[in-house]
């Protein structure tokens, strides 16, 4: 109810579509008020178990300690079978961080390139054909057959193994930036509108319809969130934050002399400055840019987070 109540309130304030019926197998997820939810017992040290209203004793894979007071608790179906995940506040002393800022540019070729010089790609899956292959299948067999069905749920298995292979890689690159930094600065991008439509809107009609269309796009800006997401919270965790700059002119401006001309940047992987001379990976310039705009005081914005930390467990 307090979902559905939510769901509405987001609707008519506008910021999300009329709330959908809860459909079985597409988005079964059900969350559980601490007040309802029993203690949990520890049974060894993988398994432990949990009492849900109306359901009864659950067991549950114990992947690491529940910390502090838990909140509500998320119980969600995916492709792969069901999930558990506790929200637990604890209080936490936030450390002095006077590691130094780093820029990060986000791309296409380098999912990520810092100032540092550093690129990081985001590995390919390797499991695209065999997802092909199911969902070819599955296009192959009878409408509506149990047959189809089961093909089905083996591409969606298939895929919901890479969407965490994706994950898993953006965990490991984030906390070794949060490791590393006090700061990191970050383009402000509208990925809402970049990932939302390849057809444009009334100020700018489908200008790159082509290059926003694909599959690939769309997981690349669902990274990149993420990725926001992910190293927020984890800098603010060790002290440090995100601040986060205007985009505009950052892969064609110099990052040694400044000078802002299309023609310095040759293609797409190779910075040249016409001025100055300046030669370096234009994934990299740009990240450099990133990290001055961001280091300058006044025009960033920061993004904080705050001493009492928020920690998922599953
Ligand atoms: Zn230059």
């Amino acid at each position: 109810m307090r979902d559905l109540d939510q769901a509405f309130q987001n609707f008519f304030a506008g910021r999300a579509g009329y709330p959908k019926p809860r459909r079985k197998f597409v988005n079964d997820a059900l969350r559980f008020p601490s007040s309802r939810v029993g203690a949990i017992a520890v049974l060894n040290a993988k398994w432990a178990r949990v009492r849900l209203p109306k359901i009864g004793a659950v067991k549950f894979r114990y992947t690491r300690p529940i910390r502090g007071a838990v909140g509500n608790v998320t119980v969600v179906r995916e492709a792969n079978g069901w999930h558990i995940a506790f929200s637990c506040a604890f209080e936490h002393e936030t450390p002095v961080n006077d590691n130094p800022p780093v820029g990060i540019d986000r791309g296409i070729v380098n999912t990520f390139a810092l100032a540092t010089g550093e690129m990081h790609a985001m590995p390919p899956s390797n499991l695209n054909d065999r997802h092909k292959q199911w969902q070819r299948t599955a296009a192959r067999r009878k409408s509506r057959s149990k047959r189809q069905a089961k093909a089905r749920r083996h591409a969606a298995r298939i895929a919901a193994k890479a969407a965490r292979q994706r994950l898993h890689w953006q965990h490991v690159t984030t906390t070794r930036i949060a490791k590393r930094f006090g700061a990191a600065v970050l383009e402000d991008l509208k990925i809402r509108n970049m990932s939302a439509s390849a057809k444009g809107t009334v100020e700018e009609p489908g200008k790159n319809v082509a290059r926003k269309a694909g599959l690939n796009r769309s997981i690349l800006a669902a990274a990149w969130y993420r990725f926001e997401l992910l190293l927020t919270y984890k800098l603010a965790f060790r002290g440090g934050t995100v601040v986060k700059v205007d985009p505009r002119y950052t892969s064609v401006t110099c990052s040694k002399c400044g000078s802002r001309d299309k023609a310095n940047r040759e293609n797409q992987a190779k910075f040249l400055c016409l001025s100055c001379g300046h030669a370096d990976h234009a994934d990299v310039n740009a990240a450099v840019n990133i990290l001055l705009a961001g280091t300058r005081p006044s025009a960033a914005s920061e993004t904080s987070g705050g001493s009492r930390g928020l920690e998922r467990a599953a």
